[in-house]
């Protein structure tokens, strides 16, 4: 039931709203269908349906406070200071947040309206999952993406950014591999224009008006203070435009940190689609889809946040230049070639903050003088890194072109120094983070305030000599300030007239007074207190102007360091596992000598097993390898090892294996037949030829595919219809490199007819009536399939075994004499002339179609020729 009032209600018979229901109702529509957080003193308050959904997601108390239309009004509260955790666990539960302030004091509402008026509050802020910098509401390794998605002149526009560290690009993308991008970006919330075509689940729509070009341009222009924007085509200004209207809507006309876009060709990067990077768990693992198990987590040993998101989308989006990636190469060869400059180098990250997230929150306005402080120390490491090495003989040109960004702020972090203590709070409230003797006129003000206090420790003394009372004490809270107290059994002396003390308040225990004197001292530690957290929040603000000021600059340290933190991670996970730097070659190759699965390899080792390494040999007349072998004889290992080495290579990272040959991937593609995926409950035969029919119509001569089983979640006969024809477009058509692991031992009859593929093996063998799996891939066809030998591993009870057999040796004896269940397929006419036969018959029809004047055909004649043409191709 929606409890939710119609605006401003006011339903016959019943009450009026009152005055503060009318306010909340009117930021309620305001916020639209986020959740209202609506400040009232120290709490956020949520009411009507807002208040169910929040005490049910937060597991709070739900209250209610007055009637509105005749019926209670549901309620519930979050105290201020805690609000953050709240809507971190609000935000995670796919909800939005308006957060309503009081944006005057009840002074000025007073002041303004009377005694009675109500204080003014406005949305000032929307929290949402893609627009947070606050360091507990995101995870300090993970990017944390907003995209805009818009159409123009017939394009897909699409912006990207992360504010919390101002990354921002944009690029125009095809319908088709749309999906594919979202899927490297991972984003957080996607924002479109109403009634953008290709919506993608869970898409907020916005005003059309905020996604246009000519509009969008102007955005950019006013929020960078011009620059030029004419390469962007319309639809990347139309989403660059929507993105920065969304940002200017969320943060209430405050806008975050960005730097200038940059402009991503989508087609310089390998494309890898959200299938391929689900069963390859590039940065997510398939069961549950957390970071653990994925490769990213397997190779990562970056120290800091920012090396960590830069490696993350480094794996999610690798390279095709082979310029950019040798470069890459280049840097973690120098760090992998010198160990104890590794060594020093991470020891002086492992002391940075987070600059690049810090910069995020004080160009957000939300900067504390701990974001300042992290700033100072993080470009200081970068200047100290920086000279380090400098001093380095033979620099690689990538480490050449970052060495200028890690310096150049030295007034800024020397003025920083003087300026600020050395580990500044995130609070300002209480002051105390601007350094002793920055400013004379605030330690002045501060030895006000000290010796205000140590004036109110003597009068404490002197009270307790003349009172007699030995637990006097002077005390001060928030509510009352400064003020005497005894206990009760103590008050007579201090109650009697002529005391000199003023009685203030009567507790459980304790009575309290106040003195003329102690007044007067109060009030001047009060002024002295109040003036220098003044002067400090002036301060404050200065220093956050320098930042301001030097933004862009801070931001290219951060990425600098960055870069330099993945290439050392990179090159000490080379170390470790013993991996070879790969060659890249102008050839469609892909050349492993002992390759490995990074992960398994480990899984493997933590039980003390050993992995076995394979080599792989893919070239144009030898592209496709036909995989066969038992079940769980490691044909998915070797298949995705190699699509990973893959990956690692064009990030620009050292690859598991002793030696790696390759030509340059455009597409990967990698699929799984059905039944391994049914646990995941989502992958049918129909998703899986969904799939297959994708990497048929897309890949191209430079892509490399891995099918696992595909076919196998159908029967047995289209099972294998499905497989051999897919065989024979990858080789015919497709030409692509590819693996195919089949259980189809009929599979291997291809050989004979497509001579750029090849047949191999995972082998086993059988031992004392025990079937041994050696993972390890020969050339040929599998003898045998090995079902029962892994069914005996699995534990099938010995008499199913025993049946199984003789149903076996009956199979085998008829397949013997009838030919199987792939008879006759060697007569098939080749899959080119079945390609040729489809294009024949649509020419003749098509000819016969051109040569027809249709206005010049009676009724009688038109028939005919509709019989005609239908026998034309080949239906009758
Ligand atoms: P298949 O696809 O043939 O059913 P998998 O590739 O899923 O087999 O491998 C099954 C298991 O065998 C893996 O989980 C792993 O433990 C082990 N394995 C696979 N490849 C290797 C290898 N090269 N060396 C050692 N163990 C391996």
């Amino acid at each position: 039931m929606d409890s939710r009032p119609a605006k401003n209600a006011a339903l016959p018979g019943l009450a009026a709203p009152t005055p503060m229901m009318v306010q909340y109702l009117a930021l309620k529509e305001k916020a639209g269908d986020c959740l209202l957080f609506y400040r009232m003193g120290d709490f956020f308050e949520l009411f009507f349906d807002d208040a169910r959904v929040a005490s049910q997601t937060l597991d709070i108390a739900l209250t209610s406070r007055g009637e509105h239309g005749g019926a209670p009004i549901p309620m519930c509260g979050v105290p201020v200071h805690a609000a953050e955790g709240y809507l971190a666990r609000l935000i995670k539960g796919g909800h939005r947040v308006a957060i309503a302030e009081q944006t005057e004091s009840p002074e000025q509402a007073k002041a303004r309206g009377g005694s009675k008026a109500l204080v003014a509050r406005d949305i000032i802020r929307f929290v949402t999952a893609g627009t947070l910098t606050e360091d507990s509401l995101l995870d300090s390794w993970a990017s944390n993406i907003l995209v805009a998605l818009a159409e123009a002149g017939g394009e897909i526009g699409l912006a990207a950014a992360d504010i919390s560290t101002g990354y921002f690009e944009v690029s125009c993308v095809a319908a088709a591999s749309l999906e594919a991008e979202l899927a490297r970006l991972g984003p957080s919330e996607i924002v479109a224009a109403e009634g953008f075509a290709a919506m993608p689940y869970g898409t907020i729509e916005r005003p059309r008006t905020d996604f246009d070009s000519v509009g969008g341009k102007g955005a950019l222009a006013a929020h960078f203070g011009g620059g030029d924007f004419a390469s962007l085509s319309r639809a990347e200004l139309a989403a660059a435009g929507g993105l920065l209207a969304y940002l200017d809507h969320v943060g209430q006309g405050k806008m975050p940190f960005l730097k200038m876009p940059v402009r991503r060709e989508v087609q310089h990067y390998l494309l890898i689609d959200q299938a391929t990077r689900d069963s390859l768990e590039i940065t997510r693992s398939a069961n549950g889809g957390g970071r653990a198990g994925s490769l990213l987590a397997e190779i990562d040993r970056t120290i800091t946040g920012a090396g960590a998101r830069m490696l993350a989308s480094d794996l999610s989006a690798p390279l095709m230049d082979k310029g950019a990636i040798e470069g890459r190469l280049a840097l973690v060869q120098w760090f992998h070639d010198a160990p104890l400059l590794r060594d020093s180098v991470r020891a002086a990250l492992r002391q940075l903050p987070d600059i690049a997230r810090a910069l995020g929150r004080v160009v957000a306005g939300r900067g504390s003088p701990r974001d300042l402080g992290q700033i100072r120390d993080g470009l200081d490491g970068a200047r100290i890194l920086r000279e380090r090495l400098g001093a380095m003989a033979e620099r690689p040109a990538l480490l050449e072109s970052l060495l200028p960004s890690l310096d150049g702020h030295g007034a800024m972090v020397d003025l920083f120094t003087r300026a600020l203590v050395a580990s500044p709070p995130t609070e300002t409230g209480q002051g105390g983070y601007i350094a002793e003797g920055y400013d004379a006129a605030l330690d002045a003000l501060r030895l006000a305030g000290r010796d205000g206090r140590a004036a109110v420790a003597a009068m404490e003394a002197r009270y307790r000599a003349s009172t007699g009372v030995a637990s006097l004490k002077i005390r001060h809270n928030g509510v009352l300030g400064y003020f005497i107290e005894v206990p009760a059994k103590n008050a007579d002396p201090l109650m009697a007239a002529g005391s000199g003390f003023t009685h203030r308040q009567t507790m459980a225990g304790a009575v309290r007074f106040n003195s003329p004197e102690l007044h007067e001292e109060a009030l001047r530690i009060g002024q002295a207190s109040g003036h220098a957290l003044a002067a400090e929040a002036a301060h404050l603000e200065e220093l956050i102007g320098h930042v301001l000021d030097r933004r862009n600059a801070i931001a290219a340290s951060a990425d600098a360091l960055a870069r330099i933190d993945v290439a050392a991670a990179l090159a000490e996970r080379a170390v470790e596992g013993r991996w070879c730097l790969p060659d890249f070659v102008a050839g469609n190759e892909l050349h492993i000598k002992g390759g490995r699965h990074p992960v398994v390899e480990s899984a493997l080792a933590k039980s003390g097993d050993r992995f076995i390494a394979n080599d792989c040999g893919l070239a144009p007349d030898k592209r496709l390898w036909l995989v066969s072998g038992p079940n769980m004889g490691g044909k998915s290992t070797f298949l995705r090892q190699n699509a990973l080495i893959v990956i690692l290579a064009q990030a620009g990272s050292y690859v598991p294996a002793t030696s790696a040959r390759l030509g340059i991937v455009d597409r990967l593609f990698s699929r799984v037949g059905a039944s391994d995926n049914l646990a995941r409950g989502r992958s049918t035969f129909m998703v899986e030829m969904v799939e297959t029919a994708a990497i048929l119509a897309q890949a191209t001569e430079r892509s490399f595919v891995i099918l696992d089983e595909v076919g196998r979640g159908t029967s047995t006969y289209d099972g294998l219809a499905i497989a051999w024809a897919v065989v024979e477009g990858i080789h015919e058509a497709n030409r692509c490199r590819c693996l195919f692991a089949t259980h189809y031992h009929e599979l291997t009859r291809l050989a004979d007819s497509l001579d750029a593929l090849s047949l191999h093996h995972v082998r086993a063998k059988e031992y004392k009536g025990d079937l041994v799996l050696l993972h390890e891939v020969s050339e040929g066809p599998a003898d045998r399939s090995y079902g029962i030998a892994v069914a005996k591993l699995a534990g099938l009870p010995p008499p199913v075994l025993a049946r199984a057999s003789q149903v076996l040796e009956k199979l085998e004896k008829g397949r013997a004499e009838t030919g199987g269940l792939a008879a006759g397929l060697g007569d098939l006419p080749l899959f080119s002339a079945a390609l040729d036969a489809a294009e024949a018959k649509v020419d003749a029809v098509r000819e016969r179609l051109t040569g027809t004047d249709i206005d010049a055909l009676s009724p009688r004649q038109a028939l005919d020729l509709l019989y005609e043409l239908k026998g034309l191709a080949g239906e009758e």
